[in-house]
């Protein structure tokens, strides 16, 4: 049976509007273009629309997508930004973040730079970036995100896909005055989303929804084997 992604897509998306999950109009129209076909395993490539963390193999998941809608909500990223993402697993919130910062309005190209601790989803998500058309807008780094990547700060948006026992200070560090932080705190098994704006060099902390996220390993971050 052939699978019309397209239609599926629209449909999650319309599903996710209705349930209040996403209201900003350049967050909906990133969701709309991004194929996450793209970013699952073929094996589960009928399952990418369904609004669920999916396997991508190495103990990791890609998303769901109301996460994905809710954390690029709060992020708020605008067209023109340099966004660090820690966390690049699949490489589809890194292609929903270009979509916004770099596709969207042509005249004001941002970039994306995403940080991955695993040497087989380096691979993966540069590759899906690539067939997805993406790859000339994100850069894919290796290596521990908690760190930050202090070569290319600082950022006008960070966000981390991945839950952290508390915020690592690089990331603070390297975050502009005026920019904004979206980072899963807590323990290893729930942890609330925190949106920290940095306004005059200090930090301002709003609490958003409850969720559940695969570990932040790292210096900054949990020090286990996962
Ligand atoms: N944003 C991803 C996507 O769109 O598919 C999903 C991220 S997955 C829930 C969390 C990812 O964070 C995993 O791929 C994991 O290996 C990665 N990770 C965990 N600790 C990290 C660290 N210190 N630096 C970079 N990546 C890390």
């Amino acid at each position: 049976m052939s699978v019309d992604f397209e239609v599926q897509r629209r449909r999650i998306v319309e599903s996710l509007v209705h349930m209040g999950y996403l209201k900003n109009p350049r967050v909906i129209k990133a969701l709309l273009t991004v194929p996450r076909e793209y970013f699952v395993p073929a094996h589960l490539r009928e399952y990418a629309y369904v609004d669920s963390p999916l396997p991508i193999g190495h103990g990791q998941t890609i998303s769901a997508i109301h996460m994905v809608a809710i954390m690029t909500d709060e992020l708020e990223p605008e067209p023109g930004d340099k966004v660090l993402e820690v966390g690049t697993g699949s490489g589809y919130q890194a292609a929903v973040l270009a979509e916004m910062v770099a596709k969207q309005d042509p005249s004001r190209r941002g970039h994306v730079y995403t940080i991955e601790r695993i040497p087989g989803l380096v691979e993966f998500a540069r590759r899906n970036l690539e067939v997805a058309g993406y790859s000339e807008y994100v850069t894919v780094i290796e290596g521990d995100g908690t760190l930050g990547y202090p070569k290319q700060a600082p950022y006008d948006r960070i966000i981390v896909t991945a839950a952290a026992p508390e915020v690592p200070k690089p990331l603070l560090d390297q975050l502009r005055d005026g920019g904004r932080l979206v980072i899963p705190v807590g323990d290893l098994y729930i942890q609330r989303l925190l949106i920290i704006d940095k306004v005059d060099g200090k930090v301002k902390t709003r609490y958003g929804i409850e969720c559940v996220f695969v570990p932040l390993i790292g210096e900054y971050g949990w020090k286990i084997k996962y």
